[in-house]
């Protein structure tokens, strides 16, 4: 694409990993042939077939789910609590001493740029077991009642946006809290997965505490209705958690669902522009767009409108897209056909109801799943591109005049995940993010994660929290 700056390329290598041709699944410390049909794993950003990778049928499910009651009950269950926080933190450390190689191999399965798997994904994903870790022997201080209990088996599944920080998210306040989990990865994006597998190996995790079960949609199913399973946590689309809830209800299962989101950024006439932009930029084409609350819908105040459009087609216009393992690669490729071919069909959306389309000049590769980034202005509330979630580098603009017209709108949705405020004035800040129905918001900056923080959402994005205090709870009860 073309740009202010021309760089020379600046690919980082990718023989540091070593990718198998083949991977089985991760049962009782073990990996262990599927019995269903195994899938390929393809780089998007080039189509190649990175490795074929195991189905777990539900035989080989209630197999994972048997060993993770036995880690439960026998080895992980009785461990002193101090003891299960240095497992975390050792397994914390490798991450960090192999994060070179989960970085490459994230970028490869998934298509994000290699700056942002090696600054953002790798990092926060130990950050997040480090974190747990210490956490495990204080569970008593936590607020949740004197002496909180595991529940037992966490049956897990979660997305392809960030492969191995959702699995961080999932699986490090399992254990810190004494559960043991059987996790099923998206099915476009297992590899890294597979190689946290082999660092529970690596950290002489008891077998059974971590069971990775491979597969696509079916195997999920088999995780979150197999009846020996007493938590569900899952991670994904509205519409999937919605049949998850279905499938859970009238069972003792304990659920948490994190879901979809259409994130309002806000954006007052009183706002320092150019930090503004960057935000703006940073909420809506971070990972392409694949995030659960970015900040798809952005609000700006009318008088500034023409100033803040202007000025984030400038910066959209020096944004590289390409080649995800150059480091200076900005927009790297969308994950999958599948999700190439729901952003096509909402992007055309917005132009058949009357929004204006705007993309930077420039050519895609080839080969591979590209998508430009994409501004949408003349933006009603009623059309498809501010209701839906696209999941993708596509923004749309509305424009507001009052505080309380921005609420309303930025309220006007069936989601719930986060918003963002963007102002010089603390107390409107303060007064905004009060009325705002939304998980998370972020004030003058965007998409800023921290295992301290809890996130999650209200209303369609879902219930229940992942990280700090309040996650915890999610894995615990106090009632006995
Ligand atoms: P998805 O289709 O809901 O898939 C999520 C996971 O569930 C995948 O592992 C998927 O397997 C599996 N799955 C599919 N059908 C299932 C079923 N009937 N029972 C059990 N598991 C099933 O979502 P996605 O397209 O992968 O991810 C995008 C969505 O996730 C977006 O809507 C996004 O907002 C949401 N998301 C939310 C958060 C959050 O924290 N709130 C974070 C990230 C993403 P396959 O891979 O084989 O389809
Ligand atoms: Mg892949």
């Amino acid at each position: 694409m073309t740009s202010l700056f021309e760089y020379a390329p600046a690919p980082e290598s990718r023989s540091i990993v070593d990718i198998r041709p083949s991977y089985g699944l991760f049962v009782d410390g073990e990996f262990v042939d599927g019995t269903g049909t195994p899938l390929k794993t393809v780089n998007p950003a080039t189509e190649e077939v990175l490795s074929e990778v195991a189905t777990g049928s539900e035989e080989d499910v209630d197999r994972a789910v048997r060993a993770a009651r036995r880690a439960f009950v026998k080895t992980w269950g009785p461990m002193r609590p101090a003891d299960r926080g240095k497992y975390l933190f050792r397994i914390a450390r490798l991450l960090q001493e192999r994060a070179r190689e989960f970085a490459v191999l994230e970028t490869l399965d998934n298509g994000k740029p290699i700056r942002e798997s090696r600054d953002v994904d790798v990092p926060l994903a130990a950050a997040h077991f480090f974190y747990h870790a210490g956490w495990a022997d204080k569970l008593e201080h936590a607020g949740l009642g004197p002496a909180p209990c595991p529940l037992g088996v966490a049956g897990q599944v979660i997305p392809w946006n960030f492969p191995l920080l959702m699995l961080a998210w999932k699986v490090a306040p399992a254990l810190a809290t004494g559960n043991t989990v059987v996790l099923k990865p998206a099915e476009t994006t297992p590899l890294t997965a597979l190689l946290f597998a082999e660092i529970c190996q690596q950290a002489d995790l008891p077998p059974g505490v971590v069971n990775i079960v491979t597969g696509a949609g079916e195997t999920g199913r088999a995780v979150i209705s197999h009846p020996d399973v007493d938590k569900v946590a899952f991670t994904g689309s509205t519409e999937v958690g919605r049949s998850i809830a279905r499938a859970v209800a009238g069972t003792e299962k304990r659920l948490t669902l994190e879901l979809g989101g259409k994130a309002a950024n806000i954006v007052f006439d009183d706002a320092p522009i150019d930090q503004a932009v960057e935000g703006i930029v940073r909420g809506i084409f971070f990972n392409q767009g694949h995030v659960c609350c970015a900040g798809s819908r952005l609000l700006v105040q009318e008088s500034v409108h023409d100033e803040v459009v202007a000025s984030l087609q400038r910066r959209i216009g020096t944004l590289r897209v390409g080649d995800p393992m150059d480091k200076n690669t900005d927009l790297g490729a969308i994950n999958s056909a599948e999700q190439l071919a729901r952003i096509r069909e909402l992007t055309a959306f917005g132009e058949t109801e009357g929004a204006t389309c705007w993309q930077p000049d420039g050519d895609l590769p080839d080969r591979g799943f590209w998508f430009k980034p994409t501004v949408f202005t003349d933006v009603s509330p009623a059309h498809r591109i501010a209701r839906d979630e696209v999941f993708g580098p596509v923004l749309s603009v509305m424009t507001f005049r009052t505080p309380d017209e921005a609420v309303a709108k930025a309220n006007n949705t069936t989601y719930g995940l986060s918003a963002g405020i963007w102002s010089e004035k603390g107390s409107r800040i303060l007064k905004v993010t009060d009325q705002l129905r939304a998980g998370v918001v972020w004030a003058n900056t965007f998409n800023e994660f921290d295992p301290t923080s809890p996130f999650g959402g209200y209303k369609q994005s879902g219930y229940g929290r992942e990280g700090g205090r309040q996650g915890l709870a999610a894995y615990l009860r106090s009632d006995s």
